[in-house]
């Protein structure tokens, strides 16, 4: 088994605000050897401490990002494992799943294995989601169990979600039982027919083949149904639709063991952007009308939907400059998550920040078991508690008051298919610290 070391010496972040498990205190915060041995005001740093420079901001649980595309192996030219988890750190998460869909997929001990060993020197640390069926063609049961036992915790063939029902109801019996959790990207790909963009106006006004909010819908409430049959625990990737939300909130409400994600773009932008026929704007799910993003921010609010998950997907320009129905669908989101949510939850909808932290990081590190009660058999330290003597300092520091702009060229990504070119942001992440290490001070990468 690994073993993620945690890194020698004395940090103190000084100044700001710090989430405690007793909410926002102002305090400085200790870290000797890799834990945090002191959350107190007016600490005299020790001769040789790193100072850390936290006034005015928020030092909270390091964000978990449940759903990144790291591209390795198969497409290192988009993404490689150490580039994308430079662009995690600088985003403010100390923890990432990486999702199945590389060329090979993660459906064998031997590729899985791979990727945990080449993320365990990162930036930040590399959770694995292992697919569900083999070679993620949605027939044959992956070695779901020889996975569990290398540490996976979440099992999804995400790009396509499983469309033969039996085969997704064997699944989800198969990983009730083993104690991990099938994830599911809903969408039956005979309701979405092709469409690339999202049927409604847009899609005909502009001539694009339109998928409907219910080729999503559908295959959420199959597997709420199948999830509640099964007494099976399941967790719903990067939820788009009115539809979806209020399926969720009902099974919520009966007691079926249902965990939801929502992608930044999802509560940001609408399919308005589509006019511009630019390929960084095609996602999947499709961007909606407004009354889509609304019920995405309302579900972010009421605590219907779980967690904040960027579906971060880099491509190379080659791909994304394809003509828009022949582009893959995709768009960065680690370095733009934190910003886009402080806004638009934040300040604009009037989340507190500590139901932010929780979005970002606490309920994102129990749905893949990387919290302190979590399984983590591979080494993985433990993410998402609040800040206090005696865990493992997976830290985020980030300001709220400061303004950036955003330039793909400038993001730590290989790729440079951000759909906020050149917006203004506010909000930004000004330190992370992984296991007592800062691997970003003041928004720099530090390797
Ligand atoms: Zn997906």
């Amino acid at each position: 088994m690994h073993r993620y070391p945690l890194a020698k010496g004395t940090v103190v972040i000084r100044g700001g605000a710090v989430l405690t498990p007793a909410g926002l205190v102002d305090a400085d915060v200790v870290i000797v050897d890799g834990l945090v041995t002191a959350v107190e005001s007016n600490v005299t740093a020790p001769e040789g401490a790193t100072v850390l420079d936290a006034e005015g901001c928020i030092t909270g649980p390091g964000f978990v990002d449940l759903h990144t595309h790291l591209r390795e192996p198969g497409k290192e030219q988009a993404e490689t494992i150490a580039s994308g988890a430079r662009a995690a750190a600088l985003g403010g998460y100390t923890a990432v799943v990486a999702m199945p869909n590389t060329s090979p997929c993660l459906d064998s001990a031997f590729v899985v294995r791979a990727v945990l060993d080449l993320g365990a020197t990162t930036t930040t640390e590399v959770a694995v989601a292992g697919a569900i069926t083999v070679g993620r063609a949605g027939e044959q049961l992956a070695p779901i169990a020889e996975l569990a036992a290398l540490g996976v915790q979440l099992f999804t063939d995400d790009g396509t979600g499983v469309q033969h029902g039996g085969v997704a109801r064997r699944a989800l019996d198969y990983c009730t039982g083993l104690g991990v959790t099938y994830a599911e990207h809903c969408e039956d790909l005979a309701i979405a027919s092709g469409g690339v963009v999202h049927e409604g106006a847009w899609s005909a006004k502009l001539g694009l083949p339109g998928q409907p909010a219910s080729a999503e819908e559908a295959m959420v409430a199959r597997d709420l149904l199948l999830a509640g049959e099964l007494g099976a625990r399941i967790h719903l990737l990067h939820l788009s639709t009115v539809g979806s939300v209020e399926l969720v909130r009902a099974a919520k409400a009966k007691g079926i063991a249902v965990t939801a994600e929502a992608a930044p773009h999802h509560f940001t932008l609408t399919d308005a952007e589509i006019a511009s026929y630019d390929a960084r704007f095609k996602v999947n799910p499709p961007l909606r009308p407004d009354e889509h993003v609304a019920a995405i921010i309302e579900g972010l609010c009421d605590g219907t939907i779980d967690a904040i998950a960027t579906d971060h997907a880099p491509h190379t320009p080659e791909t994304k400059d394809l003509p828009f129905d022949e582009a893959p669908p995709g768009m960065l989101g680690l370095e733009t998550a934190f910003s886009l949510a402080y806004e638009r939850l934040v300040e604009a909808a009037g989340m507190r920040v500590e139901r932010l932290f929780d979005l970002l990081s606490t309920n994102p590190a129990r749905i893949a078991e990387l919290d302190a009660a979590g399984a983590r058999p591979y080494g993985h330290t433990a993410h998402g508690a609040r800040v206090a003597p005696g865990i493992p300092a997976n830290l985020v520091v980030v300001d709220p008051s400061a303004r950036w702009t955003v330039a793909g060229t400038a993001l730590a990504s290989l790729a440079t298919n951000t759909p906020y070119e050149g917006r203004s942001m506010h909000g930004s992440v000004r330190h992370t610290i992984l296991r007592g290490e800062p691997v970003v001070i003041s928004g720099e990468a530090q390797r």
